[in-house]
């Protein structure tokens, strides 16, 4: 059910039930030992993540999703360390092989999920620098890091005098290594990385589930595992980037990731009187939004053009590109909330072969995923990435501020083209001005 739009809501009901049976029964197990503080516990959760859910703006979502991931790897780390303690109290002996490695596991990916998801929130919310942050012998470090926590486990798994010292070494080098992963990887990469992270997160929750035999748990922390890195990789083709790439290559540590070709031509503006006049005539219209329209949060300035052109006569449909914006499903959910049908949304591979016969493709915002040096220029550091083409429409009209690059830093030479123009402005105020010439014709 997750796998469509129409029924992505239903499927979400399912997993919640799903959820709160667990919950339900877990609670009626006997070996919980105090109601009162798992009701302390409800409380505060509910509060503040209902708090944090009515007041985060939408272009503030994925950083909020980085720090509740956080808390889900913190939550299956203390979990871990918890039980741990449990069964040290229980017997001093050394724990069953089994044991020791899920409580090794959980409280290893549990600690850098967390610390992770907090530095991607702190870049993302611009609390610290979203440069991607390089030194010499970065890898050398986190691989170093690696094997003395690797180290750590295998001295708590053998029991003894260093038992302790080695899970709390574990515990300590997997907080430092959430930092010095996420440290390499620039801002505009973090809703791979927040993805890797959810996926992380999962997978501590499943060894969380070993750890205290539980069976919802497990599979419960499986389908985040292997459903996040899913996602995570369709980002990476989308951005026709490898994962190694994302997370090594220190992308966005300089302004500018790579400069291209150089294109001749003119920017020409266009104004909104002259574009209601091109738009009154048009029977093919294209919208393709991007992370300019979440910006202006000019969604529903978007339909209320989309209802007013169809009302004309043209067919509208919405380019979705699987990477505009700035996280996955971006441009559905601003979309969705401004009711424009689903089927209105088509797909980056099924619109391309439509477009030589789009009257008009509207760029709202869009610029990256709309970059032709991705297909023609092969110096460009985004050629090979998947775009729409909306410069095979017959006119294309683009809403944008000014000249202002795209998340890469690339000149994009769709803006150039002697069959495009340029309506500058807030996407949101320049709509209003284009529905107001409609409305006053
Ligand atoms: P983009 O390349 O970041 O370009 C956005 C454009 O919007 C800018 O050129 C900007 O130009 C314009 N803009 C900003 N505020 C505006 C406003 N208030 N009104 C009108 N225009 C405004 O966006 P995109 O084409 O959506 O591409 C997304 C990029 O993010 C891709 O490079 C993708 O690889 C990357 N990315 C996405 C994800 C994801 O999950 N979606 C994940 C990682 C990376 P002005 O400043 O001139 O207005």
């Amino acid at each position: 059910m997750l796998g469509n739009a129409e029924t992505a809501r239903r499927g979400n009901l399912v997993s919640a039930v799903g959820m709160l049976l667990a919950v339900v029964v877990t609670l009626l197990a006997k070996q919980i030992l105090s109601y009162e503080w798992i009701l302390v516990g409800i409380v505060a959760g509910s509060l503040v993540g209902y708090v944090a859910a009515v007041r985060v703006k939408m272009t503030a979502m994925p950083e909020m999703v980085a720090l509740f991931n956080g808390f889900g790897g913190l939550a299956s780390m203390l979990v871990g360390w918890s039980e741990y303690e449990r069964l040290h109290l229980a017997s001093p002996d050394a724990l069953p092989l089994f044991i020791s490695t899920t409580i090794f596991l959980t409280v290893l990916i549990g600690g850098i999920t967390f610390t992770g998801s907090v530095y991607a929130f702190l870049k993302l919310a611009e609390w610290v620098s979203g440069r991607a942050l390089l030194f010499r012998g970065q890898h050398m470090l986190n691989l170093a890091l690696t094997v003395v926590a690797i180290a750590g486990g295998v001295l708590f798994a053998m029991g003894g005098d260093y038992e302790r010292a080695g899970f709390f070494a574990a515990v300590a080098i997997s907080l430092l290594l959430g930092f010095t992963i996420v440290m390499p990887i620039g801002g505009g990469d973090m809703p791979v990385v927040i993805s890797m992270l959810n996926s992380l997160s999962g997978l501590a929750a499943a060894a969380a589930g070993f750890v205290i035999g539980n069976n919802v748990l497990v599979v419960a922390g499986c389908l985040v595992g292997t459903s996040g890195m899913i996602l995570t990789l369709i980002m990476c083709k989308a951005m026709n980037r490898t994962m190694v790439n994302v997370l090594f290559s220190g992308f966005g540590a300089t302004a500018a990731t790579g400069k291209g070709t150089a294109f001749a031509g003119e920017l020409k503006p266009i104004s909104p009187g002259d574009t209601y006049a091109v738009l009154e005539t048009a029977r093919q219209v294209v919208i393709v939004p991007g992370y300019g329209m979440a910006v202006s949060q000019a969604q529903h300035q978007v339909k209320e053009l989309a209802d007013i052109l169809e009302k004309n006569g043209a067919e509208v449909r919405f380019a979705i590109h699987p990477v505009a914006g700035r996280m996955p499903g971006h441009m559905n959910v601003l979309l969705a909330e401004a009711n424009v049908p689903y089927e209105q949304l088509v797909e980056m591979a099924a619109i391309n072969p439509m477009m030589p016969q789009v009257d008009v493709a509207i760029v709202i915002g869009a610029n990256d995923v709309v970059n032709p040096a991705a297909i023609n220029d092969k110096s460009s550091p985004i050629h090979g990435m998947p775009i729409v083409n909306a410069h095979e429409a017959r006119t294309v009209i683009c809403l944008k501020r000014g000249k202002g690059a795209g998340f890469s830093g690339l000149e994009n030479q769709l803006f150039l083209l002697p069959n495009t123009r340029m309506l500058y402005g807030d996407a949101k105020v320049s709509l209003q001005a284009v529905v107001s010439e409609f409305k006053g014709n």
